[in-house]
């Protein structure tokens, strides 16, 4: 009956949305397909939230459930009883005195005069909402991220996220790119800075005022996303392994993109991009360029300036002259008249 009281509920609101649980212990976990961007839709939100209260109420249940019970915290008092809700907060003051450990959440100290999360309190979407759709639809895989945390994965079998397992720091996990590109995003919008015209490249600015903008000690939210972002591998196991598909690398390279408008690329981008017309020359003269790469003054100075180390060796003999050695030439025309 509850759960048939639930859906004419949501149906009574038109909502497309996803219900699963567990029978055993009577739990249900209900999706509403919400666009809490939309001022509406949020508070729709809180309509149908105060309602399933209500609901849940009238059957004797509890609003309670494995995650995401933070911003319901309102309803506790109303679910516990005084007596109850009261003990609760003597043991929340007994081990958090200060309200420290997820303020407001579930109950506030005894003591506290501090307030409770509501449903209506500022939550992400307060703040993705400021995004302009175009800069959305541009690092569409970084707003795409749900935040559901599968890329804290330590476990050392498991492909996802090499750069989150090393360093243990969120910010160098997808879920932490993703959510530095938003704030990205939202300072952008703020500042006025055209989508269009930031994607074209129209504020690059000339190599002298790069130069200036990388030796000056600017105060600019970019390095700390261009930290975050040097610590990926690219190795994309993101763009499979999370349920999302949240593809760092792609909106990645979009940042950096944007990123070298103002300042300027390290050498080893221009070693790294320009490698494949570099090295069909060094290999015209193999011995020579093995000799200037090894030589211990130009190892450190790749080493310090550009940050390249461990360069192999080109072939000696070449690939060319050693594949002249065992294989056979052909004409490619006689070939071609064979049946
Ligand atoms: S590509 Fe994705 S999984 Fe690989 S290091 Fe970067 S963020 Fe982590």
């Amino acid at each position: 009956d509850f759960i048939m009281e639930f859906r004419a509920l949501l149906d009574g609101h038109g909502l497309q949305y996803g219900m699963f649980g567990h029978v055993d212990a009577g739990v249900l976990h209900v999706r509403p397909a919400l666009d809490l961007c939309d001022v509406e839709q949020e508070k729709l939100m809180h309509q149908i939230s105060d309602e399933v209260v209500a609901l849940v109420a009238k059957y004797g249940g509890l609003m309670w459930g494995e995650h995401g019970k933070g911003f319901r915290s309102e309803y506790g008092p109303a679910f516990f009883g005084e007596s109850l809700f009261a003990e609760l907060r003597r043991i929340k003051g007994a081990f958090d005195p200060g309200n420290k450990m997820n303020p407001g959440k579930i109950c506030t100290p005894i003591d506290s005069d501090d307030e409770l999360v509501k449903v209506s309190d500022p939550k992400r979407a307060t703040l993705d909402r400021t995004i302009p759709v175009a800069f959305k639809e541009t690092f569409k895989p970084a707003m795409d991220c749900n935040g559901n945390g599968l890329c804290f994965n330590y476990d050392t079998t498991s492909p996802m996220c090499p750069s989150s397992k090393i360093t243990r720091d969120r910010r160098h996990s997808p879920k932490g790119r993703a959510g530095l590109i938003r704030e990205w995003l939202r300072l952008l919008a703020n500042q006025g800075v055209d989508h269009q015209a930031l994607m074209n490249g129209q504020y690059k600015t000339s190599w002298l005022t790069r130069w200036q903008n990388t030796r000056a000690d600017i105060e600019d939210f970019s390095h700390e996303v261009l930290e975050a972002m040097n610590g990926c591998l690219a190795c994309k196991s993101c763009s499979s392994q999370c349920p999302v598909k949240v593809d760092v690398p792609e909106f990645r390279a979009r940042f950096l993109n944007v990123y070298y408008q103002r300042y300027l690329r390290p050498l080893k981008h221009h070693l790294v991009a320009n490698v494949e017309s570099l090295t069909p020359l060094m290999a015209k003269l193999p011995k020579v360029s093995n000799a200037l790469m090894n030589n211990g003054l130009a190892k450190s100075l790749l080493e310090k300036v550009a940050g390249y180390v461990d360069a192999p060796p080109l072939s000696v003999p070449t690939l060319t002259e050693r594949s002249a050695e065992v294989m056979q030439t052909f004409d490619l025309v006689e070939l071609e008249q064979l049946d």
